[in-house]
């Protein structure tokens, strides 16, 4: 079985979220820290929710889930949830989204674990920068961590940075990332920043086109790889006298929703068709006996027929979204 809209995009990739909490303070994202949604008092999903939930997105053809948050490894159960996917179901690839918190402790038991491949996010390379950014000092742990990792042959270490006026969108910036991919295997992508419900005001100051990125890597002679049909949104960069690559992921450019291949499902259990938007339902109910998987599984792909063509980010429309913290970025 595989999960299919209208439009003919395939959906083999779910972003999960598991929670909405997060410990960093991203100026973009929860500059004043993280705080309950007013008037949602459900709780995060168990992790005997997200088994259920997992064996039945395996049947959808679902073959790789990134766990996502908020910031995922504050669950106390994370490792929990990550080895039951990893052990007890089929989905081939079991990857993560985090903010690097205590990487340098948690790297080998990540490895051990299984996971599959890690997105980290670090928006500066420069300490004081970093520090300012996030409201935390641990960029150098979260090197550390990354160190740990290539050391033990961890398969595939992304990095990713929201490009952000003032921060990191210089050519001087651009060459800091450069020299730090230069002899390491690593993908590192550019972000461009997103409106969201709470971000207006930033954005408006700090939007970047990911066009400038683009433009240094033209200059520098890195290549343009394309991938197959179902690849994703991140357009990818090659150079001969690099050990890693670049990305660039531009949600305001135009065909970005074409390549769609993402479905989300909230830390509460909603699914969500699009990061932004309000298409989606609530699956939890759906999620308390084993028995309830057909129902689930069809639920799911009848949902998928409300799927939009684009995500109308262009046109201010952030839907439901008040950050990406709570939608599972
Ligand atoms: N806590 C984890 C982390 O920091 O990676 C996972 C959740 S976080 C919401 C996922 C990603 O979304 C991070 O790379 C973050 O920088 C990015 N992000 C958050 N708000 C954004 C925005 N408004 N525009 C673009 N990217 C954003």
């Amino acid at each position: 079985m595989e999960l299919q809209d209208k439009f003919g995009r395939k959906f083999p990739y779910i972003r999960l979220s598991i929670t909405d909490v997060c410990n960093y303070k991203c100026t973009y994202c929860l500059p004043q820290g993280y705080k309950k949604t007013p008037g949602d008092n459900r709780s995060f999903m168990s992790a005997k929710e997200i088994s259920k939930l997992t064996k039945a997105l395996s049947e959808l053809g679902v073959c790789k889930i990134r766990l996502t948050g908020g910031e995922p490894t504050v669950r106390k159960d994370f490792f929990d949830i990550l080895k039951d996917m990893k052990q007890n179901s089929k989905i081939e690839k079991v990857t993560m989204t985090t903010n690097g918190y205590r990487l340098d402790k948690i790297a080998k038991q990540l490895h051990n674990s299984g996971l599959d491949g890690i997105n980290i996010s670090i928006d500066s390379l420069e300490r004081e920068t970093f520090k300012n950014l996030t409201g935390h000092d641990r960029l150098p742990e979260i090197l550390t961590g990354i160190k740990i990792l290539q050391d033990l042959n961890f398969k595939s270490i992304k990095v990713n940075a929201v490009l952000l006026k003032g921060v990191n969108d210089t050519d001087k910036d651009f060459d800091i990332f450069s020299n730090f991919i230069k002899d390491n295997k690593i993908d590192f992508r550019f972000i461009e920043l997103m409106e969201t419900g709470d971000n207006r005001e930033y954005f408006k100051k700090n939007h970047v086109q990911a066009k400038k990125f683009k433009e240094y890597l033209n200059k520098n002679n890195w290549l343009y790889q394309t991938y197959g049909k179902n690849a994703g949104p991140s357009l990818n960069y090659i150079h001969p006298d690099f050990e890693g690559k670049f990305g660039v992921i531009a949600p305001y450019s135009k065909d970005f929703c074409k390549t769609c291949n993402r479905l989300r499902i909230t830390a509460r259990g909603d699914l969500r068709l699009c990061l932004f938007g309000n298409t989606g339902t609530s699956i939890r109910h759906l999620l308390q006996n084993d028995n309830q998987k057909k129902e689930l599984v069809d639920l799911i792909i009848s949902q998928l027929h409300h799927k939009k063509a684009s995500h109308h980010l262009e046109i201010g429309d952030t839907g439901i979204t008040p950050n990406l913290s709570s939608t599972g970025g």
